[in-house]
């Protein structure tokens, strides 16, 4: 594969299981330096450094750093810039969701989910942007969001909100980094193939109801998704900033308010 990234330093957030090892081994085998971040699975980690090893891929590093935590969060971004020199590519890709009834959410899972997917991607956005500050240096933003950032979700309404909030906080980000050189967009999945998803894909009827919704008719790969996550990060992408990629086999398309 040729070496898109050579020189550039990424962080991709929970890249220990599913879609976010996957980009971290992609953009690492495009030449990338990679930070390797786990919260509690440092199997997970060293699978996503061994994985990148035999795509001969660019540096890694692996650092402990749960995104709830804002002195991790920190950390997180300082490990790169110490570690590797820079930081240029950050992926906010670590995720919860949480199933339950609206009257039966808890607070608990509400402060775990919007935690996850909402308030650790500002905060460690606003890191990442402070520092390429200090170095005068452009820089690329990905969020993995959701078809949730548009499309509704019952049952799970704390993930809709926190990605609803998500597309909102690309586009004004978007906004007020474009003049840093920094461009910030959101990669949507739809239905992919990765942990988070066990239950559903233990459960056929569910599984092929959904799969009916999918006008490519199969759910997606990891891969799937890091090859879009790859393009934005790219230099062909250099003019692209402020809007949401799905990768959801069309299911967005096909979708109807309930
Ligand atoms: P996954 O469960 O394999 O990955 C989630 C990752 O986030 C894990 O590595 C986990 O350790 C990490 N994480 C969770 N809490 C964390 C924390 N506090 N600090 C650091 N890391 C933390 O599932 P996935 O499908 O690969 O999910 C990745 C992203 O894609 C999530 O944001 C998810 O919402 C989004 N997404 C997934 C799908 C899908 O169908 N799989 C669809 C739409 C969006």
């Amino acid at each position: 594969m040729s070496a898109r990234f050579t020189g550039k330093v990424a962080i991709v957030t929970g890249s220990s299981s599913g879609i976010g090892q996957s980009i971290a081994v992609r953009l690492a085998s495009e030449g990338a330096s990679v930070v390797i971040d786990y919260h509690s699975n440092p199997e997970g980690a060293e699978e996503t450094q061994k994985k990148i090893a035999a795509a001969g891929g660019g540096k890694t590093i692996t650092v402990k750093a749960d995104v709830t935590i804002m002195d991790d969060v920190k950390n997180l971004v300082e490990q790169a810039w110490q570690q590797l020199g820079s930081c240029d590519i950050l992926v906010n890709n670590a995720g919860v969701e949480k199933h339950a009834p609206f009257w039966e959410a808890t607070e608990s899972d509400y402060d775990l989910v919007l935690g996850t997917n909402l308030k650790a991607p500002f905060f460690l956005t606003q890191r990442f942007v402070q520092k390429l500050m200090e170095a005068k240096k452009p820089g690329r933003v990905i969020n993995i969001s959701s078809v949730h950032e548009d499309m509704v979700f019952p049952n799970f309404a704390s993930y809709c909100a926190a990605k609803g909030g998500i597309r909102m906080l690309m586009r004004d980000l978007a906004m007020e980094l474009g003049p840093l050189g920094i461009t910030v967009n959101n990669v949507a999945p739809g239905a992919i193939n990765t942990p988070i998803n066990a239950s559903l894909l233990e459960d056929k009827p569910k599984l092929n109801a959904l799969l009916n919704n999918i006008p490519l008719g199969r759910l997606g790969t990891p891969e799937d998704v890091a090859s879009l996550v790859a393009f934005l990060a790219s230099d062909e992408a250099a003019y692209v900033t402020g809007s949401t990629y799905f990768v959801d086999g069309g299911l967005i398309r096909n979708y109807k308010e309930q």
